[in-house]
């Protein structure tokens, strides 16, 4: 393409506070009778007077941090003037000219497997509008629950050049606000929204941007810049102007749809909420808030790779949930002291196999998250001590994590009770071996005219008599003396 495509994002993330941006009504993304959360202020009635809630700046601030942005000396509230049925007040108080952090950075090359970084305009709070649902043809219906919910917007500086890395700066913001839990960022529900100014050019200077507003999934996001970068490109090639306007994006159709021409910061009317009093970091306590931002997703990746010895995608798997994340790793450190490096290293891997497979597969049919499973971390490292050391065979181990989860009892107690221990004496296997021998004599014909699948065929037989203990190394060798 003969073009540089440029594109810069809009981040809106709904935080998770216990009430609203500006009154005490509760905030609960989860209530499901309509209007149910709501008092004269969050409906926008005339002459209510507004509060701050402190608790959505502090995670505001904390957003600040993980950025690595600067938290301004001072912010202050604006009114951003628009008529909308789901701003029945006629303004968003929402910051202008005096954000709350300005610049920061995002890293995305863990994700892009090339070194990127993003720089970020600034992070302001604002409130959420209520939500339309239109029904039926004809009708449209307005929930207030969320409106005056606490809402992030995140801005990026235009530094994104493909629709490859803004979705992958959106699923690494995504997660940081995981990671910080202001958040819970589910774009399929709302709760992370994303609009994205595109424009092209053919020299050093930015072309005319158009924006796509609310585009609410990574599949979305992808397919909607791309879709506008093609777009743009026939428009320039044809020798005409790109119109600076406000687009949709249709998931259906696969196509963007113009919505209005784009409004300029004037058109809003901007002007300091009077309401509501400037701020002052003073007000806040800064250290206490650094202090509550944890370790972040590329930190955490980069020292588990060094500590751990896994795939980079292994890791990356791991780390893309924190709760995942914290508990393999007190998996690991719950693992036998004294072993080996090597010994160590193909247990981790154990570890990671049983979580992501059998673990991860029975938390999904049952629907458990990692804090409500029974299984602690100690007792899922003994379970990869016992396959590690040939005291089960992976088909036991997957029951056995079954009934760890039903009863949140340590692995070597149920096999302890319910005889489930691999069978690896020969003394045990030989009276079993020796019927499968009699009860089989065409596979020990096979066998003896050297058919070597008959060998396999006596030892199965012998393993599903023994529900799965049996060891079949041991099996196999007893099979062969007593053909001999
Ligand atoms: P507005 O006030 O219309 O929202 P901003 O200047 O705040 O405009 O920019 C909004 C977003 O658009 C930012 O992410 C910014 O990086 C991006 N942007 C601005 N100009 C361009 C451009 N020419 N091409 C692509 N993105 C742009
Ligand atoms: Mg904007
Ligand atoms: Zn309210």
């Amino acid at each position: 393409m003969k073009y540089l495509p440029t594109i810069g994002l809009e981040v809106h993330a709904e935080l998770r506070t216990n009430t609203k941006m500006f009154c005490g009504c509760q905030n609960n993304p989860d209530e499901k009778e309509p209007n149910k959360n709501t008092c004269p202020v969050c409906l926008g009635h005339p002459g209510v007077l507004p509060t701050i809630n402190k608790k959505a700046v502090e995670l505001i601030i904390k957003i600040g941090f993980a950025v690595d942005g600067e938290i301004n000396k001072q912010f202050k509230f604006d009114r951003k003037n628009y008529f909308y049925p789901d701003l029945p007040k006629g303004y968003q108080i929402s910051q202008f000219d005096k954000p709350i952090v300005k610049g920061g950075s995002v890293d995305i090359a863990d994700r892009l497997g090339e070194s990127k970084i993003v720089e970020l305009n600034r992070v302001h709070l604002e409130e959420d509008a209520a939500k339309l649902v239109h029904s039926g043809s004809d009708s449209t219906l307005i929930d207030f629950n969320r409106g005056g919910v606490p809402l992030m917007e995140l801005v990026t500086e235009p530094v994104i050049h493909s629709a490859k890395e803004a979705v992958a700066f959106a699923k690494e913001l995504q997660l940081i606000l995981r990671y910080l839990g202001v958040s819970d960022a589910d774009l399929e529900r709302g709760q992370m929204r994303v609009d994205a100014n595109i424009s092209l050019s053919a020299d050093e200077k930015l072309g005319i941007r158009t924006e796509i507003k609310n585009l609410n999934s990574f599949r979305a996001i992808e397919g909607a810049i791309n879709y506008e970068i093609e777009r743009q490109a026939e428009v320039l090639d044809s020798g005409k102007k790109i119109k600076q306007e406000t687009l949709g994006w249709d998931d259906i159709k696969n196509k963007t749809i113009s919505q209005r021409s784009k409004e300029e910061a004037h058109d809003y009317r901007y002007f300091p909420e009077p309401d509501l009093p400037p701020m002052d970091q003073s007000g806040f306590d800064l250290t206490a808030l650094k202090l509550e931002v944890p370790e972040l997703p590329q930190v955490k990746r980069l020292r588990f790779k060094r500590q751990f010895k896994l795939f980079e995608e292994q890791i990356n798997i791991i780390v893309e949930d924190r709760q995942e994340a914290n508990y393999f790793e007190e998996a690991v450190s719950e693992l036998e002291a004294d072993a080996s490096e090597e010994a160590t290293g193909k247990k981790i891997q154990l570890l990671f196999n049983y979580l992501n497979s059998d673990l991860k597969g029975l938390m999904k049919e049952r629907a458990l998250g990692f804090d409500v499973i029974k299984i602690t971390s100690e007792n899922f490292a003994d379970l990869a001590e016992m396959v590690f050391k040939n005291e089960i065979n992976s088909r036991v181990a997957k029951d056995l994590l079954a009934k760890m989860a039903d009863t949140g009892v340590d692995p070597r107690t149920i096999v302890e009770n319910e005889g489930l221990g691999q069978i690896s004496g020969e003394e045990a296997l030989q009276e079993i071996a020796g019927r499968i021998i009699e009860n089989n004599p065409a596979a020990v014909t096979d066998y003896k005219k050297g058919k070597l699948n008959a060998l396999q065929f006596l030892v199965g037989k012998a393993m599903a008599e023994l529900k799965g203990r049996g060891n079949p190394g041991v099996l196999k060798s007893l099979f062969e003396k007593l053909l001999k």
